[in-house]
């Protein structure tokens, strides 16, 4: 198998020389395990957790093990009565060509009516934090502002175009004129906003003169600070992500030009509720129900689903380096094999 392991813990940004490229051997696979080799891989900004040592809600990468992520890929070998040769099947199995997990940790996918790769993204573990963060925590209603972080991305264009189903107006936010663009023309916002304008908040009260009622927030720093003031009474802040401080070396990177005082205030007085979560918490729980939707969703209107696809497992560091810059443009993957 070819494998990405993590050769060194990033300080700040991570660069080349903290993956390392191994060919190892794959054993063959045990009772109730099979053997797979890599179709597709997801590229995530939690990856970039998974290098650090500390305290999270998973455990780091060890040094010299395989970097952390979830493929599709198709089954050679099967000791399990649930797959056979030639399946296809999602799981939790790094940054390699060719693996082997137990079949009990293994989704079966369909080879239709969308392609595989969705599988990681728009149907797979992204859309179900979309659907989990904007529903169980948002809870629009119609008529209501959403405000998205990112909105471009895995994450966000679900969240945008979801929100517009349930008929509400929809606020993105993201970096640049190309994907603001995209985010308005191609995933139909309302509107999108460009976080390196430097006239950002003038822009949000603008965009949304009756304030903001959900910010799905996926990015923290200076579009959290500039999206807090707009937020109405009673708002919903479903805490999904904070890519801006994902590379932070020190706490001056970090905090802003809000005190924790002021922070607190704006949640008391206008009674805001602020929800951390992570999506594997409700997966059993909301994936049938979020797999439904979709569907009824996907029948009424498709949605647009826009992937950045790297070719060749030897390039995913580059690639991985680059979607924590912003580099990406839509749904990360990279295609490992045909
Ligand atoms: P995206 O496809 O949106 O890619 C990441 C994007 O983040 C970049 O393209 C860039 O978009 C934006 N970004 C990066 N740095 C900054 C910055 N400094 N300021 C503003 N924007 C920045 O990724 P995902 O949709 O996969 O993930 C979105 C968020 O959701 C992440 O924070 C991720 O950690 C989180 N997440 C959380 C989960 C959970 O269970 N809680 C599960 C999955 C994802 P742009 O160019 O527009 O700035």
């Amino acid at each position: 198998s070819q494998q990405w392991t993590l050769a060194s813990r990033p300080q700040g940004a991570p660069t080349a020389e903290n993956f390392k490229w191994v060919e190892a051997e794959v054993p063959p696979p045990g009772e109730g395990q099979v053997l797979a080799r890599t179709l597709w891989m997801s590229l995530d900004p939690y990856m970039r957790g998974r290098m650090s040592e500390g305290a999270s809600y998973a455990a780091p990468v060890a040094i010299g093990g395989v970097m952390e992520g979830e493929t599709v890929g198709e089954v050679i070998e099967s000791r399990d009565s649930r797959f056979k040769p030639g399946d296809i099947v999602a799981g939790r199995s790094g940054w390699q060509s060719h693996w082997v997990l137990p079949a009990a940790e293994l989704r079966g996918l369909p080879k239709g009516p969308f392609p595989l790769s969705y599988h990681l993204g728009m149907l797979g573990m992204p859309g179900l934090t979309a659907y989990t963060g904007l529903m169980r925590i948002g809870q629009p209603k119609a008529g209501e502002t959403v405000c998205v972080a990112a909105a471009s991305g895995a994450v966000g264009s679900v969240v945008g175009q979801i929100a517009q189903r349930l008929g509400c107006r929809t606020v993105g936010i993201a970096g640049g004129k190309a994907k603001c663009d995209f985010v308005v023309n191609e995933l139909g916002f309302d509107t999108c906003l460009d976080h390196h304008d430097a006239n950002l908040g003038a822009a949000l009260k603008e965009a949304a003169p009756k304030g903001i009622d959900i910010y799905f927030e996926n990015v923290g720093g200076k579009v959290w600070e500039t999206v807090l003031p707009r937020l109405n009474d009673f708002a919903r802040v479903p805490v999904c992500g904070l890519i801006a401080g994902y590379n932070a070396t020190s706490r001056e990177e970090l905090s802003g030009s809000f005190l924790m005082a002021e922070l607190m205030r704006a949640v008391l007085v206008k009674r805001l509720h602020l929800e951390g979560f992570i999506v594997s918490d409700y997966w059993a729980e909301t994936m049938p129900k979020f797999a439904a939707d979709m569907t009824r969703w996907q029948g009424e209107k498709p949605f647009v689903y826009r992937e950045d696809v790297t070719e060749g497992l030897e390039n995913a560091p580059k690639a991985f380096i680059g979607l924590l810059e912003g580099k990406n443009f839509g749904k990360a993957v990279v295609k490992v094999a045909d």
